[in-house]
């Protein structure tokens, strides 16, 4: 094989995994924020579950209020019957008092109510708490493998550029010139497959005396098309030299 070819064939191999280690680095901001924002979602789920528990708690002491104050109430209507005078008067206060008792039953069952209720509520609160430390670990665990993927991906683009430079040394200085621009105009792509008499990339077919000629690896062949420079894999071979 064209010495030159077998460089640049394993230069965009280099090429190829740093860019797509740089890109999959890129998405950490992206994929951090996700996370943060299933926490921020677990918490408000949290938040409101609290919230629920404290208005009723505090609709029941309201009651609680009002029970004591109609509570009071009776007791001064009961000391005032003693001292009515008539019988119409002992009547009206009679009513007073059933009116009284039968509002201090309805709210005594709001109040029931309302210890039931803040027993369930208590339990949602706890249940949203412990969702909230199980979704905190999960997304901890998380980070973490992000944060050495990120280290492992940083390492490796290094490792890549350092192998680059090395072969870049190596290339023809002109050939070199025609990769990276190919490169640039081509989303990174310079170096690219023959197969079956075509372009394995933008897929346009070779005329047969240049996919022959390709089919060689003994010299520098660009597509027609997209301009990237093409190798050929013979059926035996396992892989790429
Ligand atoms: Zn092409």
């Amino acid at each position: 094989m064209h010495v030159d070819l077998e460089r640049l064939i394993r230069l965009q191999q280099l090429d190829s995994a740093a860019d797509a280690a740089r890109r999959r680095i890129g998405e950490q901001p992206e994929r951090s924020r996700a996370l943060q924002s299933r926490l921020d979602e677990a918490q408000a789920l949290v938040d409101a579950a609290r919230t629920r528990l404290t208005d009723s708690q505090t609709a029941r002491r309201t009651v609680e209020k009002e029970v004591a104050v109609i509570q009071g109430r009776l007791t001064k209507f009961k000391d005032q019957l003693m001292e009515v005078k008539t019988n119409r008067e002992y009547q009206a206060m009679q009513k007073e008092i059933e009116v009284a008792q039968v509002e201090v039953k309805s709210m005594e069952d709001q109040i029931l109510d309302g210890m039931l209720e803040a027993e369930s509520l208590t339990a949602a609160v706890k249940d949203a708490e412990r969702a909230l430390k199980a979704e905190q670990s999960a997304i901890d665990a998380e980070r973490r493998t992000m944060d050495e993927e990120v280290a492992r991906l940083s390492k490796e683009v290094d490792s890549a550029v350092a192998a680059r430079q090395a072969l870049v040394a190596q290339v023809d200085a002109r050939l070199m010139a025609t990769y990276d621009q190919v490169a640039r105009n081509r989303k990174g792509v310079a170096v690219a497959e023959a197969k079956d008499g075509h372009c394995t990339i933008c897929h346009v077919r070779l005329r047969p005396q240049v996919f022959n000629e390709i089919r060689r690896n003994e010299s520098i062949m660009q597509c027609d098309s997209c301009q990237r420079i093409l190798y050929f894999v013979p059926a035996t071979a396992e892989a790429v030299p």
